[in-house]
């Protein structure tokens, strides 16, 4: 028997399948990890078997070199992910062994993690008496004799500290016999009491459409928030255990809190497993192990959970699946959503996508048939949307206001406290750089390195850069102009806490910004601490617009409801109505209604008004005119290659004769009749043009969608691929974000 086998070396020259001989007994199948000598000096490495064959199809098999041994008895691919990993190197222009590398744990290559075994004694003869001058041996027998089964060492030791000699000399003797077996590292959740409701008509007809979906059927769930989407979750995977069949749950990394957990696990107690990036590698190594030997059929993770081991995948949902973190930034670049189609559309499985404001592709799909649409229009119970409001920045200050809150944002906070209700204080990330300038020159402290404002933090009483790190202390005179008249503007999360002890007197307020999470646990534990009533205002940028329900919650204030607005970026109008709708339904979860207060200087923005109405529908008619008119995705295919390089002459030269040679592969691909696809090449600094030092150029290219566009892909593909050995340029296919 022969195997073909690619070996787990990342370099183009080797990535492709070598022919190797099974020696008689070992059993290799496809999938299995195996290691094998390789190359000139037969040093050993590790592969990845990708088929077996009767035949090595080779006219002089003496060249073969043997396979050495399987690294774990299992295999580690399944057939399905082979040919998931086949597919994802031809569309992504991926190096097939990088896209088998995302599906397996990092730590099983190399043999840098094993399995965790518990040792556990037992007495040889359960009847013999025991007489020794020893007590504790004594001791260790008779504790044995009592609980009538083997113990753990560790167990031993809680009852005897100092057991461990003994039991070694018990064992010697004859007197104890021992085994071991496998444990599972996993990680700790409170599992949340659970009691099982009956679904609304809307909820059970959305079950009903899940279960009618055809095998490879996408869906879209679009339900408003607080409608009940994860009851509907749930009830899906229920139906796909029945059926014999494992499920994959995906939710955005932030989302990933012990409460949705613990939601899950109150259904389905130690069938599902968790992947994401907090476990530690024992616990991410024990939980595939788990998925993989098929002790936990659901799993729930993060966006690298799409590729889990499970077999016979009947289901897949993304929840909030229009989060930019779906999309993968490194190699393989995928996108979580399009490995999920493709996964079902192999083994036949359903996919689920939820939302309470779908991306402008997902509807638009839904809309032209290729995914059914399923709607949840009312929140469960009964409880009605927020009521939203739209407060006037410039009339504020026309009247004299030049605080952080508006009137209206003042009078339903003191309402809201004297209630004794709690309120939330949204900060969009990207509105709240506190930059620091002159006010005789106007001169703004910029960072050294990159070409962008430094935030300023008053605990430090320092500046630093949101982008690099860099950190300095607060000039007391003006660097340009020698004036003292240099000071901080802007609003921060700490600005906005200081105004709320001033408008207030002692309020209690929590903050959650990238400062106060910077720790590993802190984001789980600021929102359980909320969660519990500890403060009365959670201040916070977008990390608190999802994950959790706290029901006293009945006033989010929005400080500042447009910046994101004029971002030079196609869909900085989708990411405002997104993020507006996510923040405004943290409102009113429980009996209370909710009340949303929007702070803005565009009151009459269309897309602030379709979101203060939550008219989402009204939304997409805007934006998919717009998308239109201007050619944007989902119309065209954005791709951008950005460059980078200390030196900005030669930068911008590169650029300019990259962007040349990219129009010449472009047109060449694209063919006589194709020219006209090619809508748009631009050359020009990247929005921000510094970034720790390193000079940044981008070119953007807009492709018109049409049969042409694998060939125009390829081409871009190959052309990165043949500039890659440069080390600086990185491809984005409608890039999440442009910065
Ligand atoms: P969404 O994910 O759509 O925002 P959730 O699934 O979190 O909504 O549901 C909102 C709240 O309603 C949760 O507290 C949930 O426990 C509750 N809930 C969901 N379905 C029902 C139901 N059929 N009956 C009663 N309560 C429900
Ligand atoms: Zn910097």
């Amino acid at each position: 028997m022969f195997a073909k086998v690619i070996v787990d070396i990342a370099h183009a020259a080797v990535d492709r399948a070598f022919t190797y001989r099974i020696p008689e007994g070992l059993d290799v199948r496809p999938g299995h990890h195996v290691l094998l000598p390789f190359g000139q000096g037969d040093h050993i490495k590790e592969g990845f078997v990708l088929s077996v064959m009767d035949e090595s199809g080779l006219k002089d098999e003496s060249i073969l070199k043997d396979v050495l041994a399987c690294a774990e008895p299992y295999t580690v691919l399944l057939p399905e992910q082979l040919a998931l990993a086949e597919w994802m190197q031809e569309a992504y222009h991926c190096l097939l062994v990088d896209a088998l590398r995302a599906m397996i744990p990092a730590q099983l290559r190399g043999g840098r993690i094993h399995e965790k075994r518990e040792r556990i004694v037992f007495l040889s003869d359960p009847e013999a008496d025991f007489v020794s001058k020893s007590h504790i041996q004594k001791d260790v027998v008779d504790l044995l004799k009592k609980t009538g089964q083997p113990m753990s060492v560790g167990d031993i030791r809680a009852f005897l500290p100092n057991a461990g000699p003994a039991i070694t000399a018990l064992l010697k003797k004859g007197v104890l016999s021992e085994s071991s077996f496998t444990v599972f590292r996993r990680p700790e959740y409170t599992t949340q009491a659970d009691a099982l409701p009956v679904l609304t008509a809307e909820q059970a007809a959305a079950l009903n459409a899940v279960d009618e979906l055809e095998p490879g059927q996408t869906a879209l769930l679009y339900g408003v928030t607080g409608s009940g989407k994860t009851e509907v979750y749930l009830r899906c995977i229920e139906q796909c255990l029945q059926a014999g069949k494992g499920a994959i749950v995906l939710v955005p990394e932030i989302a990933l809190t012990p409460q949705t957990v613990g939601r899950f696990s109150a259904r389905f107690g130690d069938r599902i497993a968790v992947l994401h990036s907090r476990l530690s590698p024992g616990e991410r190594f024990d939980e595939w192990r788990r998925i993989r030997l098929g002790k936990a059929p659901i799993v729930i993770g993060a966006r690298s959970a799409i590729f889990a081991p499970v077999e016979e995948l009947g289901l897949i949902i993304i929840d909030e699946e229009h989060e930019s973190s779906y999309q993968s930034e490194t190699a393989p670049r995928y996108h979580a959503l399009d490995i999920a189609r493709r996964r079902i559309r192999n083994c036949g499985g359903k996919l689920l996508l939820g939302s309470a404001t779908p991306s402008l592709l997902s509807y638009y799909r839904a809309l032209s048939g290729s995914y059914r649409l399923i709607e949840l229009k009312h929140r469960v119970g009964g409880r009605p949307l927020p009521t939203v409001s739209i407060a006037d920045m410039r009339a504020e200050f026309l009247n004299g206001n030049n605080g952080i809150f508006s009137s209206l944002l003042l009078s339903k906070l003191g309402a809201c406290l004297k209630g004794g209700h709690q309120a939330m204080l949204f900060l969009n990330r990207r509105g709240y750089s506190t930059f620091v300038s002159c006010r005789a020159c106007g001169y703004v402290l910029t960072c050294d390195n990159c070409d962008i404002s430094m935030t300023y933090h008053k605990a430090q009483n320092a500046v630093r850069c949101h982008y690099c790190g860099a950190k300095k202390p607060l000039p007391p005179v003006c660097p340009n102009c020698g004036k003292p008249f240099i000071k901080y503007f802007g609003v921060g999360t700490e600005q906005v806490e200081e105004q709320i002890q001033s408008a207030f007197p002692g309020t209690s307020t929590l903050r959650m910004d990238a400062d106060t999470v910077a720790r590993r646990d802190a984001y789980d534990q600021i929102l359980s601490a909320f969660g519990r009533g500890d403060a009365q205002i959670l201040i916070g940028t977008q990390m608190i617009a999802k994950g959790h329900d706290f029901p006293n919650v009945t006033l989010v204030g929005v400080i500042a409801a447009d910046t994101t607005l004029n971002f030079p970026d196609f869909r900085s109008a989708e990411r405002t109505f997104q993020l507006l709708t996510q923040v405004s339904g943290r409102a009113g979860r429980d009996k209370e209604p909710g009340q949303v207060v929007m702070q803005t200087y565009a009151p009459d923005h269309p897309v602030l008004r379709f979101a203060a109405s939550q008219d989402y529908a009204g939304f997409y008619q805007y934006e998919i005119a717009q998308r239109k008119k201007c050619l944007y995705p989902p119309f065209s295919l954005f791709i951008r290659l950005l460059l980078s390089g200390e030196n900005e002459e030669e930068l911008i030269q590169r650029g300019k004769d990259y962007a040349k040679a990219l129009e010449a592969d472009l047109r060449a691909a694209l063919g006589a009749e194709g020219q006209g696809d090619l809508l748009l090449l631009l050359a020009a600094p990247a929005p921000i043009a510094r970034i720790a030092g390193q000079n940044r150029y981008q070119i953007l290219v807009k492709l018109l969608r049409t049969k042409r566009l694998p060939q125009a892909l390829h081409a871009v593909y190959d052309f990165e691929t043949s500039h890659r050995e440069d080390g600086f340029l990185k491809i984005e296919i409608n890039p999440q974000d442009m910065f």
